[in-house]
């Protein structure tokens, strides 16, 4: 057995008046927020996917699907801790996390640190293995025409010693 997995997520929401605009468990204010089952947390979803696509356990949908009126409104970062379990079950821990938000509005950067102490304090993480950057789409496509905003992350597994 390789004593490393890599895993990518990818996660697009529709950005919607009446709705919370909450990244990486950090509620962020904006006219806009992101509309889904759960509390639509982009970031984190994309996080989850990447966990999950490491070790091949399929995909976040498959967990907690949409249909399920469990996981309406739900707390992504309940969901987070969830995906955790899982993989620490199966030996494994975050080595680091990398990622990236498309967003065109609200500008993020004053909110990233409180997003990486977030989620590194669900992961039991130093907030130096979780990696958030943002960018915007240069006003192109969905994400530049601010009817959404979408995420990409890596995770690297480490088998737990
Ligand atoms: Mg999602």
């Amino acid at each position: 057995m390789t004593a490393i997995r890599i895993g990518n997520g990818y996660d697009i929401h529709r950005l919607v008046p009446d709705r919370p605009l909450i990244l990486g468990g950090v509620k962020i204010a904006h006219k806009l927020g992101l509309l889904g089952h759960s509390d639509a947390d982009v970031l984190t979803h994309a996080i989850m996917d990447a966990m999950l696509g490491a070790l091949s356990l399929g995909d976040i949908g498959h967990y907690f699907p949409p249909t399920d009126p469990k996981w309406a409104g739900a707390d992504s970062l309940v969901l987070l801790a969830q995906v955790h379990e899982l993989v620490q079950a199966q030996g494994w821990q975050i080595g680091n996390i990398d990622s990236v938000v498309v967003a065109e509005r609200p500008k993020l950067k004053p909110h990233i640190k409180a997003m990486r102490d977030r989620l590194a304090t669900v992961l039991n993480l130093q907030p130096d293995q979780v990696g958030i950057k943002a960018t915007t789409n240069e006003k192109l496509d969905a994400t530049g025409r601010e009817e959404g905003i979408c995420a990409y992350a890596v995770v690297l597994l480490q088998l737990s010693v």
